[in-house]
């Protein structure tokens, strides 16, 4: 028997860790299978660019792992059962189960509606590649019609600025909103605010400030001071959730679900089970909970993987630093902003902006990219045995 070890999620965190795993740990002791919905890669920190009807890349799965080792399963995730160590995946075939050694969960999240009615039934988004098709597949019909038509982005964070910024360059037909519950950018130093104040003004885009949105109906955005904003398509990039799998299974979680992991990334209640990316709630070096990101996700994703091989091959666990170093923005394909953040997480008083700042994003998207799709590169091949009983129980393991 070899020691199993499943990853959930082929996004940022698991593709890398999975890709790791296997280049560093010996194929004759442990089998690695990776667990994920879709057959390709999704670049979700380009879906804004889709929704714009752009043409995106989309590795596929069985190319990223070709040669690798990792078996892919192509399935979602309906459920996971800590206690008795089994994922429940359902595909074309039906439903299954694949038991596990030890499991990395890396499901990621999708778009939250934050309870606001007429968001799940009337509103688009971009959190995932098929919602942004059906974005972009709406504004095309818009466009076609030639009337014009008005987006309304409801939510000023990274993702809202990311696609009203784009979709108001890409579709120039038509008029886009962006609603910001406080003022615009309110996280950015004040020269990125006005940098990006300028850039809405370019582009066109209505800055709408200091506005809460109640209500979302088929033709129009309610807005809590009265305001109503006629909409022919309502993009939600007011936060993301994660999926409600690990609060169902009795994995310790957050109020919000995301599974409380310890330093390395190890579920503190269930010790055979880990966790990477969106989905975990790890804290970083500053103390403070690690945000959302591609940033995040590639960082815990690999202090996840440094920890299984140190622990099943009886090496000390490396550590990997767990820093925030800011955000790259981008306003469309010709202007970005650049802004570090400090160690409180606040935003340095300085930012670039401009062509140079479009151009870093577009070098991080493709390393971004690139680190994915090779998942083994530049990870020395180390094939290590491992020193415990491929299936002994986990040091630890929560009795059933
Ligand atoms: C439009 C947009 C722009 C963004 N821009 C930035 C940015 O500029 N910088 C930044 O740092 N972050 C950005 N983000 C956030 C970033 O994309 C996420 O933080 C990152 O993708 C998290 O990585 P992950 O591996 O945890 O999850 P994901 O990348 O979401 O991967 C999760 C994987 O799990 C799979 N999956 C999910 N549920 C199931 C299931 N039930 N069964 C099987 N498989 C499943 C998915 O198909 C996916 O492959 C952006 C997000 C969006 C939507």
């Amino acid at each position: 028997m070899k020691h199993r070890i499943v990853v959930l999620g082929a996004g940022y965190a698991g593709a890398f860790t999975a890709g790791n795993l296997a280049r560093r740990l010996s194929p004759e002791d442990t089998e690695i299978t990776m667990v994920n919905a879709e057959p390709v890669f999704v670049e979700r920190l380009r879906l804004h660019q889709v929704a714009a009807g752009q043409e995106i890349e989309a590795p596929k799965l069985t190319d990223v792992f070709a040669g690798t080792g990792v078996r892919l399963r192509l399935a979602r995730v309906t459920a996971v059962a800590p206690d008795r160590q089994v994922v429940t995946v359902a595909d074309a075939d039906g439903r299954g189960e694949l038991g596990y050694d030890t499991l990395v969960y890396a499901l990621g999240s999708h778009v939250a509606d934050q309870g606001v009615p007429g968001v799940a039934e009337h509103a688009f988004d971009v959190a995932g590649r098929a919602s942004a098709l059906r974005l972009g597949e709406h504004l095309d019909s818009l466009d076609k019609r030639g009337e014009g038509g008005n987006v309304v982005v409801v939510g000023d964070g990274l993702t809202g600025i990311e696609t009203a910024t784009e979709l108001a360059e890409s579709r120039p037909g038509l008029s886009v909103a962006l609603v910001a519950r406080g003022e615009l950018g309110a996280r950015l130093s004040a020269g990125a605010r006005d940098h990006l104040r300028r850039a809405c003004g370019r582009l066109g885009i209505t800055v709408v400030e200091h506005t809460s949105v109640e209500a979302v109906e088929v033709t129009r955005v309610l807005c809590a001071d009265g305001t109503v904003l006629p909409s022919d398509a309502t993009v939600w990039t007011a936060g993301f959730a994660v999926h409600p799998i690990a609060a169902a299974s009795g994995l310790e979680v957050t109020e919000t679900g995301r599974i409380v992991v310890d330093r390395t990334m190890r579920s503190v209640s269930h010790p055979s089970v880990y966790a990477a990316g969106d989905s975990a709630y790890a804290v970083g070096d500053n103390g403070r909970p690690l945000p959302m990101s591609c940033a995040s996700a590639g960082s815990t994703g690999r202090q996840a993987a440094e920890a299984i091989v140190g622990r099943l091959t009886g090496r000390k666990v490396a550590t990997v630093k767990q820093v925030y170093l800011g955000n790259h923005i981008s306003l469309g394909r010709r202007d970005g902003i650049l802004q570090m953040v400090d160690a409180e997480a606040r935003a340095k008083p300085k930012y670039m902006g401009g062509r140079k700042a479009a151009r870093i994003k577009a070098g991080i998207l493709k390393i971004a990219l690139w680190g994915v799709s090779h998942p083994t590169f530049g990870v020395p091949k180390r094939q290590l045995p491992l020193t415990a009983a491929p299936n002994a129980p986990v040091e630890g393991r929560v009795a059933a």
